[in-house]
């Protein structure tokens, strides 16, 4: 396959492909071939709900190669919405496979954000998951913005290929926005807790529950700061009902 991806559908004013996880692997790999920098987004629902609402962030997400559906309630809106988004691509899943990919092409990971030495541990990890991974670098997400020019030089100078940021959603995919270009970096994508999970500080949920769509519940209640962003899911199913009526009404008002 070329690594080309179907054109985006749009969900609430978000753009969002419609890929499987091995297109979106594909695309991710003629990116790092390719010249330029370029952002990928995995968009769960409370990211989807944020960039409908918020002017700054959709120009963000717009302006991304890649926007995979991340999570079920991506996949629900799609569906209320009567659009076809394949299956779930997330970023946990996603930052995994382009791992291995990097192993076997010898791409340069720097792996960014995440509390002091969880993002080593998470670099760590994944080198034993895929040997020969090049790791370019790793650095905390615990910087003030004076700090920033020095990062940027740092993974500019590792000669990065692929940028995983995790900083959790928004801030990832704005200050990827702000810098990926002078980091050099072929690909940014931001990555929320996921180096805490590779690290083992997090776990993720039983397959069942993944399977099932609940991981997001299941995470909630483990961890209650994340209370307020699972909150915010409903709301964007709310939406997508609304935009779909509205939508049937114009259908049926419409002169044929
Ligand atoms: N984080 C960071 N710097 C900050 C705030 C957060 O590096 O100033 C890290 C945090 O340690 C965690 C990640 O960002 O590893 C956010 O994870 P979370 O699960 O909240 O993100 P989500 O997946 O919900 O976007």
């Amino acid at each position: 396959m070329s690594g080309s991806v179907p054109q985006a559908v749009v969900l609430l004013g978000v753009p969002v492909h419609p890929v499987t996880m091995d297109e979106a692997v594909e695309r991710v790999h003629a990116l790092l071939r390719g010249g330029g920098s370029h952002l990928v987004v995995t968009l769960n629902a409370p990211m989807l709900g944020r960039a409908a609402r918020d002017e700054a962030y959709r120009r963000v997400v717009q302006a991304a190669a890649l926007v995979t559906p991340d999570g079920m309630g991506t996949l629900l809106v799609g569906r209320i919405l009567g659009r076809r988004l394949p299956e779930r691509v997330a970023g946990v899943d996603l930052a995994d496979r382009l791992c291995a990919l990097c192993a076997r092409e010898g791409f340069r990971v720097f792996f960014l954000g995440a509390s002091p030495g969880v993002a080593e541990a998470a670099a760590a990890r994944l080198r034993e998951r895929h040997p020969g991974l090049p790791v370019a670098g790793t650095a905390h997400g615990y910087f003030s913005p004076a700090e920033e020019p020095g990062i940027v030089d740092r993974i500019r100078a590792a000669r990065t290929d692929l940028l995983l940021v995790a900083l959790g959603a928004p801030r990832q995919e704005f200050w990827l926005a702000a810098h990926l270009a002078r980091t050099g970096a072929r690909v940014g994508m931001g990555v929320g807790g996921t180096f805490d999970v590779y690290a083992g500080r997090t776990r993720r949920s039983p397959p069942w529950l993944q399977r099932a769509g609940l991981e997001w519940l299941d995470r909630a209640l483990r961890e209650p700061r994340r209370w307020p962003v699972a909150a915010g899911i409903p709301g964007v199913l709310w939406l997508a009902v609304r935009a779909r009526l509205a939508e049937r009404l114009r259908l049926r008002r419409a002169p044929d």
